[in-house]
């Protein structure tokens, strides 16, 4: 599943990549544009805006009616029956959208802080921007988000 979403849900945008998903941010007017490219490129459309349930669209037009971010990716990942896998997490770069390849620490090395070095093992790097992601902080938070999400009325999990 790939995704376009709209300019009012930059949060969720982000999640959404943290989580493994394909997710292009739409920083203009959710127009008509807009809905052709999620057309011509096979994206779900994740919008905050009423109106654009209405217009024609052969794919999937997906509005969101929670305001916080960690409701959403539960709405969304829920209504459309999805359930993101663990091992995919951070496998999407979150600031171009391309797919992050496995690095060795030694590679990253010079590129990260000292203190990331030597507590982190897992590295990965974006093709496009160079940029290097490791879980850290974010890990936790999208681990409870995966866990809501997947164990959802199964307890309080
Ligand atoms: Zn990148």
């Amino acid at each position: 599943m790939k995704f376009l979403v709209d300019s009012s849900l930059g949060r969720l945008s982000t999640w959404l990549r943290i989580l493994g998903y394909d997710t292009v941010y739409w920083r203009g007017e959710a127009d008509r544009v807009f809905l052709r490219m999620a057309e011509r490129q096979g994206r779900a459309v994740l919008t905050r805006r009423k109106d654009l349930l209405a217009r024609q669209h052969p794919g999937i037009v997906l509005f969101v009616e929670s305001d916080r971010v960690e409701d959403q990716i539960v709405e969304v990942l829920g209504k459309l029956g999805l359930r993101p896998e663990p091992d995919k997490l951070f496998s999407v770069c979150l600031r171009c959208n391309e797919f992050l390849v496995e690095a060795t620490p030694e590679k990253v090395r010079p590129l990260v802080p000292d203190y990331v070095f030597r507590t982190q093992k897992s590295f990965r790097v974006c093709p496009k921007c160079g940029g290097v992601f490791w879980p850290g902080t974010h890990r936790a938070r999208a681990l409870s988000v995966l866990r809501r999400v997947l164990y959802r009325g199964e307890g309080n999990g």
